[in-house]
């Protein structure tokens, strides 16, 4: 590692240490050390294959066309191009952050990734912006079900897809936000009032080139111009990304999450411990 990243990463723990109401906001790339490509980096699915980024802009409207025939899809291959996300096991990027919860520091994680891997390595505050593609939602009333409260098998077998809401008898999909398809809105308010409130947001790997959830580094640094409390953006990925450029970030401490997010939080217990 280089001497500016390792400076970059004491500023980080003292920025921590000293933070009031910090969260962080995590993308794909949080998740590519557990196995799981992300879709935007040099070996990311779209990188490779940009026609399939134009079939997933489609996959909305194909479900609410026909949502049987999009079930039926769903089940012949779950988790689409993520691969086996049942096999998935967090990495130490994901690990650190839950410590740094466990020590009181880090409020919530806000996270555009739909593999539960957050919640399973420890993070119990945690704001799944694009839904969790191990849960069901009902599109009408946005009541949540775990995948095993459905037995999709036997549905399929009698032909009586798409799933009907318990709640209210609408129609239900996976839990994972499909582009084009609205955030549901309690995660959305949720997240715009952790934005507004936090005083340091730490951002991991993302492209942040996915809207809504982009806006919201710059919903926290707009309201420094509006002249309410500072907060301190920190970006750790392993390529600059607009917020970059843009200066939305304070700094970018280039490198894997699963390498730079366990040295932040080895440097804030050291300086606890001092
Ligand atoms: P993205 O693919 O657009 O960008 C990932 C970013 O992370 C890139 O900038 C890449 O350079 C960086 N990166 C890759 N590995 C890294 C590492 N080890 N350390 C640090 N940085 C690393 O991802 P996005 O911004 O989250 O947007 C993609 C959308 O697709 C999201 O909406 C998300 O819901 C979905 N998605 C989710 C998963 C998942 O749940 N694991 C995986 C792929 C895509």
């Amino acid at each position: 590692m280089q001497n500016s990243a390792r400076d970059l990463i004491k500023r980080a723990a003292r920025d921590l240490a000293s933070s009031q109401h910090a969260i962080a906001l995590t993308g794909a790339g949080i998740s590519t050390e557990s196995g799981i490509p992300d879709f935007r980096g040099p070996s990311g699915v779209w990188t490779k294959d940009p026609e399939a980024e134009r079939r997933a802009y489609r996959s909305y409207h194909r479900f609410l066309e026909d949502p049987a025939g999009w079930w039926e899809e769903r089940l012949s291959n779950p988790f689409g191009m993520l691969g086996d996300l049942a096999k998935a096991v967090p990495n130490a990027g994901h690990r650190a952050l839950a410590d740094l919860e466990n020590t009181g520091i880090l409020k919530s994680v806000l996270t555009q990734n739909v593999d539960g891997l957050h919640e399973k390595a420890g993070s119990r505050n945690v704001l799944e912006y694009h839904g969790n593609l191990f849960k069901l939602r009902c599109v009408s009333c946005h009541a949540r079900f775990s995948r095993d409260e459905y037995d999709l098998e036997k549905l399929l077998a009698e032909r009586k897809l798409p799933p009907q809401c318990r709640r209210c008898g609408g129609l239900v999909k996976t839990d994972g936000v499909a582009f084009g398809e609205p955030i549901p809105q309690d995660v959305a308010r949720r997240s715009l009032e952790e934005a507004r409130r936090c005083d340091l947001m730490l951002i991991c790997g993302t492209s942040a080139v996915v809207y809504p959830f982009a806006e919201l580094p710059r919903v926290a640094r707009e309201r420094k111009v509006a002249g309410s409390a500072a907060v301190t953006i920190v970006e750790v990925n392993a390529e600059p990304t607009p917020l970059t450029h843009e200066r939305v970030t304070d700094y970018l401490i280039q490198g894997k999450t699963g390498e730079v997010l366990p040295d932040i939080v080895e440097e804030v217990r050291r300086l606890r411990e001092s």
